[in-house]
């Protein structure tokens, strides 16, 4: 366990309020609609094992990754929920998922023959979900609003091949938080892709579309399985859309290192890009870039120690960064800034010009995470 006293910098994970967020995601389904909580990208910076533990707790239905590697380390961290690949795997890969037990979304027939191929030699059966695009123009087969014989005989025969169980078939919207008319087009395709499959007798198990905005703002795209990521972290997929009631999961934290007055005029950090307009006390905070907190943020930032907010001085370092605290006079070393949390997170990343996800995903591997639950540290 990493001793929260010793660190330097880290990163607080209140599975308490995962738990909250998970709630309040389900209150907004019918009963029966299944859960899928995404963890890719080490869930989001939280953590991948922890957070697929609470969510095996907390009786969610499947999980999803971004490639089979991420699927391997929920296995070995003892997570028994179905595992959604979402990425391409390079069939080369595929023993992995059979040994595994990762679902793995198939996107166009030739992975799906080479796929079943491995399978059928392996003598197992590989589960699949059919990937449609309607219009996010990633992965998937094509489904248009022109003609679309081709997707249909491909998916069709995707169907028949063995070795492989299709078990659900979804779509990705593009443009959910911000375009209704898009999202609408996209679903009423999906709809159409699944009525042509139905007609040729091809019914699935789990259809699912919804990522954290058709949860939170297209209750007809719910269908047998919501798909949220952000929103279980606690953020709304975007500033401006409503996402009531949902908390943030993670506050990063940082432990003054030193306080030093300067005088007026004193340049501060790389370039010189800050110079103290005034007598000043200056502190510095061990975290920078290599922790991920993005260099962009120079001279932009402000942190909170107690309950203020205090302006970064200067350009983000690798390892530190420097915040003014002339205001509080009683900042000291051993004190403790809140960098990201409620609050906080959300405009550090207007201020950096990106979105909340980024700010999360980067957060490196220095940082150490400590999980919380119901206020208490665990494990
Ligand atoms: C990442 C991802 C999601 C989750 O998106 P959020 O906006 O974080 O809710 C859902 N579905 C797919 C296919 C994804 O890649």
């Amino acid at each position: 366990m990493t001793d929260r006293r010793k660190a330097r910098t880290w990163a607080e994970i209140d599975l308490g309020a995962m738990a909250h967020n998970y709630r309040a995601l389900k209150a907004l389904t019918p009963a029966g609609c299944g859960f899928l909580g995404l963890v890719k990208a080490d869930a989001y910076g939280h953590g991948a094992v922890p957070v697929a533990q609470k969510l095996q707790e907390l009786g969610a239905d499947m999980l999803a990754v971004a490639c089979a590697a991420e699927g391997e380390e929920l296995r070995r961290g003892g997570i028994v929920l179905p595992i959604l690949c979402l990425g391409q795997t390079d069939p080369a890969l595929a023993q992995d998922l059979l040994d595994w037990n990762i679902t793995q979304t198939v996107e166009d027939l030739e992975s799906a023959q080479a796929l079943s191929r491995v399978a059928l030699a392996a003598g197992k059966r590989l589960r699949v979900h059919l990937k449609v695009d309607t219009g996010m123009g990633r992965l998937g087969f094509l489904w248009g609003d022109g003609e679309n014989g081709s997707a249909l005989e491909k998916m069709t025969a995707l169907c028949a091949l063995p070795g492989l169980e299709v078990e659900g078939m979804f779509t990705h919207f593009a443009a959910a938080d911000e375009d209704e008319t898009y999202t609408a087009a996209q679903l009423r395709r999906f709809l159409e892709a699944k009525k042509a499959l139905e007609d040729r007798g091809l019914h699935f198990a789990i259809y699912h579309c919804g990522a954290s905005a058709a949860v939170l703002h297209y209750g007809q795209s719910h269908m047998d399985m919501i798909r949220p990521g952000i929103a279980l972290y606690g953020f709304p997929p975007a500033p401006g859309i409503e996402a009531p009631g949902l908390i943030p999961v993670m506050t990063l934290k940082s432990r003054v290192a030193a306080v030093r007055p300067m005088p007026a005029g004193s340049p501060i950090s790389y370039g010189c890009t800050a110079v103290l307009e005034r007598d000043s006390r200056v502190a510095v905070l061990p975290v920078g870039y290599g922790d991920g907190l993005p260099r962009s943020l120079s001279n932009k930032l402000q942190v909170q120690i107690g309950d203020r907010l205090c302006p970064v001085l200067g350009r983000i370092c690798m390892d530190m960064c420097m915040v003014d605290v002339t205001d509080l006079p009683d900042v000291a070393p051993g004190d403790v800034a809140r960098i990201y949390g409620p609050g906080l997170t959300q405009r550090a990343a207007d201020q950096a010009e990106t979105i909340v996800y980024e700010l999360l995903c980067q957060l490196s591997r220095r940082v150490p995470r400590i999980y919380l639950d119901g206020g208490r540290e665990i494990r």
